[in-house]
């Protein structure tokens, strides 16, 4: 297939880079803008986890109930900056809304496809030569400690295994085979034998070197400033380093995607939920699969070298600052599970924006206001995952070819 008209993607972490490799693939001449480098935002610190077991979305029944006893709590891994904010507002009322039984399983069917194909195409893309982003697929495991915990892990292995996920139930003994370095205070795990991680920025730069050979133009320290319009088209794009014309644009600027949204006059909902990660030098007793720790809502992933503790997610706004009570007790709890963790070299502490859409899911359709936009963002706490289909998708709508899964349920138009 061959396209004479260029496309504008905007955004440069895994969303942006994975739909300009697609694009790229079926021969357009693309252009990626971003304003900082490649992989500058959330993209660049977080867990890795490619979790096809992951279809529980963000906003589930019980969701609420635990996050308002999490509140009280300074050290918890939830936090809400207590502000009058109407966005925030309206957004914790499509959240409460969102978190029902029937439109969580609704939500789960779509995440189930999309997070299927994703994986298959991210087995895809660590098979092309020359790239190696740390890409395994060994499983992926659940810890409690308490009977709450396993009551919950009990619950979530029987809906899993309803939606068709394997999903095994662990003593002690048996998490022992698959990964022994576990504290005895552990009491049991939930198995995902399917999930896989990797290394979150050696995937997106590595595919962005890809990109660049496939001859997407990539312009870095190009920040868009806004846009002008006719109606229903996208004339130009004004940034910091001068203007674009496009053919068509893919807005792929995760949680900075609302403010370029509103000068389109597009409403995107979108919270930036901030999140924590602590990388440190591995040692002999860092676990070598990805673990959640459930009680702590922490997530650990081996990344070669290193070891990886990611956790909380504070709706504060776009406030920047480093949280230490709540970074020292994601470590702290961290102990309870593992051993060693104590003794760890600390490489980096990062915080990292989610974009997040009350309901969990992402939106990924043409736009119904501007027919040469495509939006591509709100992948919340699965865009590591999802990139590859996202990517995917968006050149199928780019082609205006039927997509291959049913965008319907990921339009922006549900929140109308
Ligand atoms: C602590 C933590 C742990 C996580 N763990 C996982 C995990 O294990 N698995 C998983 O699947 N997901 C995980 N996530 C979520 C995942 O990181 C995000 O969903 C994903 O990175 C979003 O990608 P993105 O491309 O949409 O956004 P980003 O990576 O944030 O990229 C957006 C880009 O747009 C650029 N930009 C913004 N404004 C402009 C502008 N005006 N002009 C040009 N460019 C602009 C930014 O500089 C940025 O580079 C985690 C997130 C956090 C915070």
């Amino acid at each position: 297939m061959s396209f004479q008209d260029e496309i504008l993607v905007i955004g440069g972490g895994v969303i942006g880079v994975s739909a300009a490799y697609y694009l790229a693939r079926q021969g357009r001449q693309v252009t990626l803008l971003e304003a900082d480098e490649i992989c500058a935002g959330a993209s660049y610190g977080n867990a890795g986890f490619i979790l096809p077991s992951h279809i529980i979305p963000l906003a589930a029944p019980g969701t609420l109930g635990q996050g308002l006893k999490w509140l009280l709590d300074p050290e918890s891994p939830f936090y809400i900056k207590p502000r009058l904010s109407l966005e925030l507002i309206s957004w914790l009322w499509r959240f409460r809304a969102a978190c029902q039984q029937q439109r969580m399983r609704r939500s789960m069917r779509l995440l189930r496809e999309l997070s299927h194909r994703s994986i298959e195409l991210h087995q895809e893309l660590a098979g092309l030569q020359g790239l190696d982003f740390g890409f395994q697929k060994k499983g992926y495991l659940k810890l409690f400690k308490t009977s709450q915990g396993y009551q919950k892990a009990n619950a979530e292995a029987g809906l899993m295994r309803e939606f068709g996920i394997e999903a095994r139930m662990m003593n002690q003994a048996e998490i022992r085979e698959v990964e022994p370095n576990i504290l005895p205070g552990v009491s049991g795990g939930l198995y995902f034998p399917h999930d896989a991680h990797l290394i979150p920025a050696d995937f997106v730069l590595q595919l962005g070197r890809v990109i660049e050979d496939l001859g997407v133009k990539i312009r870095t320290s190009t920040e868009v400033l806004g846009f002008e319009t006719a109606p229903a088209k996208i004339l130009t794009v004004k940034t910091t380093r001068g203007n674009f014309k496009p053919d068509q644009v893919i807005l792929a600027g995760g949680a900075w995607s609302p403010s370029l949204a509103d000068d389109l006059g597009i409403r995107l909902p979108i919270q930036p939920a901030k999140g924590y990660s602590l990388t440190f030098k591995r040692s002999a007793n860092s676990p070598s699969i990805p673990v959640m720790l459930s009680e702590a809502a922490v997530a650990v992933s081996p990344l070669a070298e290193t070891v990886r503790f990611a956790g909380t997610l504070e709706l504060a706004g776009w406030d920047q600052s480093i949280n230490q009570r709540r970074v020292n007790a994601i470590v702290k709890k961290a102990g309870e599970y593992l051993p060693g963790v104590e003794g760890l070299e600390l490489a980096e502490i990062w915080r990292g924006f989610r974009p997040c859409l009350p309901d969990g899911l992402p939106v990924i359709g043409r736009s119904s206001r501007y027919k040469n936009l495509i939006l591509a963002t709100g992948h919340a706490t699965i865009g590591m995952a999802l990139g590859p289909v996202t990517g995917e998708l968006v050149s199928q709508l780019a082609a205006h070819e039927t997509t291959q899964i049913n965008l319907t349920g990921l339009r922006l138009e549900r929140f109308s």
